[in-house]
């Protein structure tokens, strides 16, 4: 019975590189002409950039998002003793990062509607040993940050923002990162802003821990190259670096895809189809299109069939994940978390998914979801 049909992948960077292959190879035969491979003027330039991108302020490019959050947090003083406040409902390096300085991770709930960081349940979770918090901007929706901040200052918590998966996300027009002590960017190649390898950046207002934070990733090194506190080795190359330029150029027109892609995805799904609610303030920047489902392996099987790609953000939330089962934290104790672990399916969502390919995806949901919940 079946025609030869077309496989949709869940992501794919090939079709973007081919259309701007030719500045890339550029930008790549430059700087390995250029005899300087770290830390060089490349990093710089692209610091700039995107610290224009954001609406001015000081960025660090650094190794990874990983890194970009622990560095963060590491140049905010948060330590071995401290709690650090943060969601289960996000991919397991938000906590790798915290577990790196020494704090203890703190997991809160999320509110249903949003799947983000309930307000609630964040001040329940606060003890005299709460430092910091880290709210997750998840697939690209943003944490209501004005909220966030004002509980924040009340109980002098550091605010470091897990922007990994919300470059280009603004609320009420101001770019997310730019809201806490700290914003920490992912480069990794799905992300919004992908790099061909790892990357990553840390965004703040203040200079005096931009200073700091450039001294962490480069081995606890000032400008003289004299170690004057502990650090490690972070250092965005400068061949990502070259690469993050020329692709935050075009930058605005791949986010303008992105929701346009959201936007057909909400037209063509039936009304039924439960998806996270986003305030109308908020500009999401669907780096993931993500829908709750009845019977999830059952429709999985279905988009398999049809060879449409799909991820499932998250399967096990972090405090149920094996790696952390030494934070005793029982199954129940995060109850909106764990329900929505098992309904939620991200359907494939990037620049270059054609409408076609759309209407394919809205029939296999909206079928599956006719059957009744
Ligand atoms: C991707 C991601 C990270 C980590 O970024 P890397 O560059 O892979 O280290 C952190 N937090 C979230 C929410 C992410 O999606």
């Amino acid at each position: 019975m079946s025609t030869a049909i077309a496989a949709i992948p869940a992501f794919d960077y090939r079709e973007q590189f081919a259309a701007i292959e030719d500045e890339i190879m550029a930008a790549v035969r430059a700087v390995l002409g250029s005899g300087s491979l770290i830390l060089g003027p490349r990093v710089a330039d692209f610091e700039r950039d995107f610290a224009e991108f954001l609406g001015g302020g000081c960025t660090v490019g650094v190794g990874n998002g990983t890194d970009a959050l622990a560095i963060a947090l590491r140049a905010l003083n948060v330590g071995p003793d401290d709690e650090v406040i943060t969601v289960a409902n996000t991919a397991v390096p938000t906590i790798s990062a915290i577990r790196m300085v020494g704090a203890r991770p703190v997991f809160c709930d999320v509110d249903r509607a949003t799947l983000l960081m309930d307000f609630h349940d964040f001040e329940a979770r606060i003890t005299p040993r709460t430092r910091a918090v880290v709210p997750v901007h998840l697939y690209g929706h943003a944490v209501d940050m004005p909220a966030l901040g004002e509980l924040a200052a009340r109980h002098r918590l550091a605010v470091v923002e897990d922007c990994a998966q919300a470059c280009g996300t603004t609320i009420d027009g101001r770019h997310v990162g730019t809201f806490g002590d700290s914003g920490a960017f992912s480069f990794y190649p799905t992300k919004n802003l992908g790099a061909y390898g790892d990357g990553g950046l840390c965004f703040t207002r203040r200079a005096d821990l931009a200073e700091i934070m450039r001294q962490i990733r480069f081995y606890g090194r000032d400008e003289r190259g004299e170690c004057v506190r502990e650090g490690m080795n972070s250092r965005l190359d400068e061949l990502q670096a070259a690469i993050l330029t020329v692709k935050l150029r075009h930058l605005a027109e791949h986010l303008a895809e992105r929701r346009r892609v959201a936007a057909t995805y909400d037209a063509l799904l039936a009304p039924h189809v439960e998806r996270p609610r986003i305030a109308p303030n908020i500009e999401h920047s669907f780096h993931l299109y993500v829908v709750l489902v009845p019977r999830r392996a059952e429709l999985c099987d279905r988009l398999r069939a049809q060879q449409i790609g799909y991820g499932i953000h998250y399967p096990q939330p972090v405090h149920r994940q094996r790696g952390y089962s030494f934070l005793d934290c029982e199954a129940g104790t995060l109850p909106q978390t764990e329900w929505a672990a098992n309904r939620v399916l991200s359907l494939p969502c990037y620049p270059e998914l054609s409408r076609d390919a759309i209407e394919r995806i809205c029939q296999v949901v909206n079928d599956h979801c006719q059957l009744g919940t």
